[in-house]
């Protein structure tokens, strides 16, 4: 949520091991501030203390919170552990599951169903993953001082409110190091605005109850456009040397991408008068796409272009659709979270101090890939490619 809270992300400039927190106090002047800003604002003085008691510099956040991600990850890499076989059984596992949710969800905020599904594996891996960090304490580490502290002070004394409401337990509060929390990643000002009472119970638990976080996320990407009926987008063929527009923003109707020459892809005309983008994530050379506001919404989930359409394709294969018609333009293809995983393995194996295996590519991870590389005499590159997965012996 916001860009910075999401599982994906956390996944993509994830530090990996790193080295022991430092135990230092914060800024205790400014915790007092807010801590008086938040009981004037009618949060009981209790939950405040409760929420805050044992707060102590984290220099892990600080890390997160001012490191660039030092690696720009190819769409393709990222896609491919997004949307892996794991994840899209788990997903049909889950749909089975929460078939009666889904449906009543789907009529009851007229979003599609699949993408609700997508949004729930990609951020949490359909609510197994929790998060590292535990929210109140995250957010004071950023509420004073650093990029950004007036935001983070803002989520800091909403979740303080939520807490303060009964809507989520103290305990339950472990989310990412932005402050994102729940099956659905939502930042508490997200939370406050647009959470609601999935399964009736008085409560908006994202954190413990699917219902509430399917039923916010459905209710998050009507707020943010959602057309009922339409399609997110669908991927189309560019004729061949296609050098007219394309970009997310640069808007014509279907017809009139038809008229370009672009195709559905067994080369039907495109017809219609819809606004779409032509989203060509990887240049001319790599799959196409025609994109609906529907895109858009689910864009503003996360801010990324490569995040809407990991969750866009996600849905399509949950639905039942094959992978891309058009093949990334790589002759080095992405690994799944398996093969990321068996990955660091094969290099812990081959002597290569890469810390634990934890399937999460990092820094020392990707260390360990260019050292693998240069005594393979491979062009060195620190990225986790099928390339230098094979020539380890991965399979
Ligand atoms: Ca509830």
């Amino acid at each position: 949520m916001g860009g910075i809270g999401a599982l994906a992300l956390a996944l993509v400039i994830a530090l990996g091991a790193g080295a022991p927190a430092i135990s230092a106090p914060l800024d205790a002047a400014c915790l007092q501030r807010i801590k008086a800003q938040a009981v004037k604002e009618g949060v009981s003085r209790a939950t405040v203390d409760r929420a805050l008691a044992g707060a102590a510099f984290d220099e892990k956040v600080r890390r997160f919170a001012t490191s660039q991600p030092e690696y720009k990850t190819p769409i393709w890499d990222y896609l491919a552990f997004l949307v892996d076989e794991e994840r899209i059984e788990d997903g049909a596992r889950m749909l089975r599951r929460h078939e009666a949710t889904l449906a009543r969800v789907q009529k009851t905020y007229g979003v599609d169903g699949y993408i609700v599904l997508a949004v729930w594996g990609v951020e949490s891996d359909y609510g197994q993953f929790r998060g590292d960090f535990h929210v109140p304490h995250a957010l004071a580490n950023l509420s004073c001082g650093g990029r950004r502290a007036r935001y983070f002070r803002s989520e800091l004394i909403h979740i303080l409110k939520i807490v303060d409401r009964g809507d989520v337990a103290l305990a339950d509060l472990q989310g990412s190091w932005a402050g994102a929390f729940g099956q659905t990643q939502f930042m508490p000002s997200t939370y406050r605005r647009l959470a609601v009472d999935g399964d009736g119970d008085g409560k908006r638990d994202l954190v413990n109850s699917v219902p509430d976080a399917l039923a916010s996320t459905a209710n998050y990407l009507k707020q943010a456009g959602w057309v009922n009926g339409m399609p997110w987008g669908y991927e189309v063929k560019l004729p061949a040397g296609y050098s007219g527009p394309s970009g997310r923003k640069t808007r014509a109707s279907v017809s009139d991408w038809g008229k370009r020459g672009v195709t559905h892809l067994d080369g039907a005309a495109l017809k219609g008068e819809a606004s779409a983008g032509l989203l060509l994530p990887a240049g001319r050379n790599g799959p196409a796409f025609l994109v609906f506001k529907n895109f858009n919404a689910i864009y503003s989930y996360n801010v990324a272009e490569s995040y809407a359409l990991a969750i866009s394709h996600l849905a399509d294969r949950l639905r039942g659709a094959g992978p891309f018609a058009t093949p990334w333009p790589t002759d080095d293809p992405g690994l799944s979270r398996a093969e990321r995983l068996q990955l660091q393995k094969l290099l812990l194996r081959a002597g290569y101090d890469i810390g634990e295996a934890d399937g999460r590519v990092g820094p020392a991870t990707r260390a360990g890939i260019r050292q693998a590389e240069a005594r393979f005499g491979m062009e060195v590159t620190g990225r986790p490619g099928r390339k230098i997965y094979e020539k380890l012996g991965g399979r």
